[in-house]
């Protein structure tokens, strides 16, 4: 379908920092967008952090929602009049619906990630799981697991700023949710290989295998064994060192590209109630990603 601007389109976008010019959001939403017959554009909206309070005060008179990005998705939720039970245990916000002249603050990474794994048929209810990374993707990823009943997480980060928050955020989670959550320094490097050895699940939520990053990963080939499904949040590239190494070693994988696709597909749902054409757009979106 032809996307014509008139005086009905609506307005959509991305809030983020100066990386937002690298987000595939804005291709991706308008291809579904045009796919579907949505009436609405999505741009890149880049702001400084001491612009935050006024755009969305500003955008909440005239968009229908946007998406939150680094660095802002903890820092939003102050701005918010609701946050979704999810967005409120993550303590961070990636979409924002603005609806009866209110802003409420959702986070659809975790969901999309869970999404995401059960499509390549792994189901986390009662399973155990170890989520390397506390940072907005890691935080949305471990709450949205405890949220589905897993029955025990094993959370590793460096000791770098997320440390602090992480303590505190995953004690409220093991009280609010009844799930075992505990948080591991990612240098105990004993530590970390029992805890992959009892899992069921292996997700690696941190940067380590994109940009400057790219062909390295959070664990050692031998910390691998045959139980295990092994999902990574990093999309670029598709395919990260760990994934590789995962399927090499002939493991079920779930890469970050799905999550990005499935995150998107459940703000589409949250603005406008369509269904975006998932596998339509990763086709497209999979030949810009390579390129
Ligand atoms: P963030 O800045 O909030 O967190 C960064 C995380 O990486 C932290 O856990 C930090 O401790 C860890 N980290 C950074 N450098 C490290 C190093 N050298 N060694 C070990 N750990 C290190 O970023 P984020 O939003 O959580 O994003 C993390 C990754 O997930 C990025 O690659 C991002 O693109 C990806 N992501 C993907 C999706 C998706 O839909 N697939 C959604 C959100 C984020």
């Amino acid at each position: 379908m032809e996307l014509a601007i008139n005086g009905e389109t609506k307005l959509a976008g991305l809030v983020g920092g100066d990386t937002i010019t690298q987000s595939f959001s804005p291709m991706m939403h308008t291809a579904s967008f045009k796919e579907v017959g949505v009436n609405a554009v999505y741009l890149s909206l880049p702001i400084e952090m001491d612009q935050l309070k006024e755009v969305v005060a500003g955008l909440k008179d005239i968009a229908v929602g946007y998406n939150v990005t680094m660095p802002f998705k903890t820092y939003i939720c102050e701005y918010m009049d609701e946050l979704s039970p999810a967005a409120k245990l993550m303590g961070a916000v990636n979409t924002v619906e603005i609806r009866d002249g209110k802003c409420i603050g959702h986070n659809t990474d975790g969901a999309g990630f869970v999404e995401n794994i059960k499509n390549v048929g792994f189901d986390p209810k009662g399973k155990i799981a170890t989520v390397i990374g506390a940072g907005g993707a890691g935080s949305a990823v471990f709450t949205q697991l405890a949220l589905e009943q897993v029955e025990e997480i094993y959370v590793y980060n460096i000791k770098d700023s997320f440390w602090d928050s992480t303590e505190k955020r995953v004690a409220q989670l093991a009280e609010h949710t009844g799930v075992k959550v505990s948080l591991h320094d990612l240098n105990n490097r004993d530590e970390l290989k029992e805890s992959i050895f009892v899992s069921d699940l292996l997700v690696n939520a941190t940067k380590v295998g994109s940009g400057e990053l790219e062909g390295q990963s959070s664990i050692d080939e031998e910390m691998l064994h045959e139980c295990l499904v092994v999902a990574d949040t990093v999309y670029k590239p598709l395919e990260t060192k760990l994934i590789k190494m995962a399927k090499d070693y002939g493991l079920v994988t779930a890469g970050g590209v799905g999550m990005l696709l499935q995150q998107a597909a459940l703000a589409e749902k949250i603005w406008f109630g369509t269904d975006m054409p998932v596998a339509y757009i990763e086709k497209k979106f999979l030949l810009i990603i390579r390129v």
